[in-house]
């Protein structure tokens, strides 16, 4: 069998939806087909969800325009009076519900519980039109197969359970091809859990895994994986074949193109990764798997950005060095508060650390530190990496920037520079 994940981007309108129809139509054997929320969804589900948070009545507004998204794509790939007019009018009538309610004092609890509604229609919308066009699926849950510890926005999988709930789930003896959301899984009690944005990738790895997939395909809007962003850098270049530790680093660096999470599960079995292209669905795309893992020879340089960081600088307020006792006491400060770190370095008196800015706590990570320290920081600032790096790959993007921090191994140099 196959899994199959569609982004958000290959289902933000009617038009995104026949096309995957016809990718689906034009494959065959069994396949498990992961769904993203369509479009943007996600970004209008976390805005709603604040607006729903600080109890601030813009959330109907929100809601509103969710719907009419929705309704949008549904009137142009259904007629009146079908029943998945009502099958998600039943899924705003929740939403609705919970929108009436009291938030709880838990954020991200109440993210959670209403984030995966975006995948919940989008699936719902995909499996009935793929039925209507004579691709007979089942729609299924994930949250009744996946399921996961209760850590809200980054749920961690309860592999044993998973396996055995998937596995009975998701039986082929009885159907050829099943419809399911990314990105979300559920608690035992049945709490809706989500696995970090973007995380539908690492659903299909998921699935993939335990499934025992001869490969998971990722249809995405770019013709495979690129040797940089093409939001960032110009005249990128497909890259054919990729090991899976390649596609980790990268991921780890920064790359958005797929999910970090996504390649561990499918290395563990060794399944190929094929990153297509939904727009060009013919063209060869990038793989990533087990006969990919060798030397490279004569590598392109390869560019990742990953934007909005902050540089905390930390030393010691009476000149004395950071030794170890001192950096041994600040790496906790960062894990206790879930700020993930990029880069460090090390000099006589500064440790310097670069984070994503996050969404809160800056301000007391930079108190808890202030209590022992002298801490600076720089922010607008932004990472870039080039692996297997030449004198020209870094002339031509850095040169003309301002560096703040730079890196360099055999194969790896990294910039934090001033944004531009
Ligand atoms: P999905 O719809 O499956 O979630 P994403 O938007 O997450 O797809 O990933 C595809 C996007 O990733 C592309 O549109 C591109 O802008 C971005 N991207 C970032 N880095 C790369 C890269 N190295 N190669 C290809 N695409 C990249
Ligand atoms: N819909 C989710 C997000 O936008 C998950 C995904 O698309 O992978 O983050
Ligand atoms: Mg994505």
């Amino acid at each position: 069998m196959r899994v199959f994940k569609f982004g958000g981007a290959s289902v933000k309108d009617a038009p995104a939806v026949k096309n995957l129809a016809s990718i689906v139509s034009a494959s065959e054997g069994n396949i498990v087909i992961v769904v993203s929320a369509m479009g943007k969804t996600t970004n209008a589900f976390e805005e709603l969800i604040r607006y729903y948070f600080k109890k601030d009545e813009r959330k109907w507004e929100q809601f509103s325009q969710i719907k009419s998204y929705h309704n949008n794509i549904l009137n142009g790939l259904f007629t009146e009076g079908d029943a998945i007019f009502s099958e998600t009018g039943y899924l705003y009538q929740k939403i609705e519900e919970r929108l009436h309610r009291l938030p709880s004092l838990d954020f991200d609890f109440e993210y959670d519980q209403l984030i995966g509604f975006g995948e919940l229609i989008s699936t719902k919308i995909v499996s009935a039109y793929l039925n209507k066009a004579g691709i007979c699926n089942k729609w299924m849950d994930i949250r009744f197969y996946l399921k996961t510890d209760d850590k809200w926005r980054e749920a961690n999988i309860d592999w044993e359970l998973s396996d055995k709930l998937v596995k009975e789930g998701f039986n082929f003896d009885t159907e050829r091809l099943f419809v399911t959301q990314g990105f979300i899984g559920a608690t035992i009690s049945d709490l809706t859990t989500s696995l970090g944005r973007e995380g539908s990738d690492y659903t299909a790895a998921i699935l993939g895994n335990i499934l025992h997939a001869e490969r998971v395909e990722v249809w995405k809007d770019v013709p495979g994986i690129l040797n940089a962003d093409p939001r960032y850098f110009k005249n990128p270049v497909k890259v054919d074949e990729m090991s899976y530790r390649e596609a980790v680093e990268l991921t780890f660096f920064g790359a958005k193109v797929i999910h970090p999470k996504t390649i561990k599960p499918l290395q563990n079995s060794s399944i190929p990764l094929y990153v297509r292209s939904f727009i060009d669905p013919t063209s060869g795309g990038t793989t990533i798997g087990p006969e990919q893992d060798r030397e490279y020879i004569n590598p392109v340089p390869v560019f990742v950005m990953k934007e909005k960081q902050v540089l905390i600088t930390i030393s010691k307020p009476d000149f004395s060095f950071m030794d170890e006792e001192s950096i041994a006491r600040v790496f906790p400060v960062f894990s206790e508060m879930g700020m993930k770190i990029n880069l460090f370095q090390l000099s006589a008196l500064n440790l310097s650390i670069s984070i994503d800015v996050p969404e809160h706590g800056i301000i007391e990570l930079i108190e808890k530190l202030s209590e022992e320290y002298e801490i600076r920081y720089n922010d607008n600032l932004s990472l870039i990496t080039i692996r297997h790096y030449t004198p020209k790959a870094i002339e031509k993007e850095i040169g003309h920037r301002r560096v703040y921090v730079e890196q360099r191994t055999r194969s790896i140099a990294r910039f934090l520079v001033k944004r531009e």
